[in-house]
């Protein structure tokens, strides 16, 4: 990454993912940038996939692509801090493509994953660090939730159970 200051929800090309790839002595092969094609499709869109959808993706297209290539694809990527993994309570994970805060919401009920935008929240979280002895490298905060559309259903549900379900 260079020395310039990211907005909130730029995302990588792949030309930045492969020179980013070539930086850390990756070779650039056709394999790698057709993954990172992908990936920065997928981020510029603002589409959150999984794994297992992201490899589908590809296999559609490059039935040889193996399904390994690509998990450990998205480990790097996680490591040069251009994708998060987004862990839900169920066990769902999935990816976000970004040169984000890593501040995130996430709806436990749809998986929908929204970044949030705590710059000065960061410093005092910094700050908390600094004053117990170490030094802050990266920040992770994932608030699990229920986004405003589940909400909604939630309620209709919980409305449906008291008015239309016989009383025990
Ligand atoms: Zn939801």
């Amino acid at each position: 990454m260079t020395g310039t200051t990211r907005g909130h929800h730029e995302t990588p090309s792949a030309t930045e993912i492969i020179a980013e790839l070539e930086r850390i002595g990756f070779r650039s092969t056709q394999r790698r940038y057709l993954i990172a094609e992908q990936v920065a499709q997928l981020g510029a869109r603002g589409i959150d996939f999984t794994g297992e959808e992201l490899w589908h993706m590809l296999r559609a297209n490059y039935p040889g692509t193996g399904r390994m290539t690509v998990f450990r694809m998205l480990d790097v990527l996680i490591k040069l801090g251009i994708v998060d993994r987004l862990t839900f309570i169920d066990g769902t994970e999935r990816y976000h493509v970004g040169y984000g805060t890593h501040h995130y919401v996430k709806c436990e009920s749809c998986h929908k994953v929204v970044e949030l935008d705590l710059t000065l929240q960061s410093d005092l979280l910094n700050e908390a660090a600094h004053q117990s002895g170490f030094m802050p490298l990266g920040q992770r905060i994932e608030i699990d939730g229920w986004c405003s559309d589940c909400q909604k259903e939630q309620s209709t549900r919980v409305l449906r159970r008291r008015f239309f379900l016989p009383r025990s």
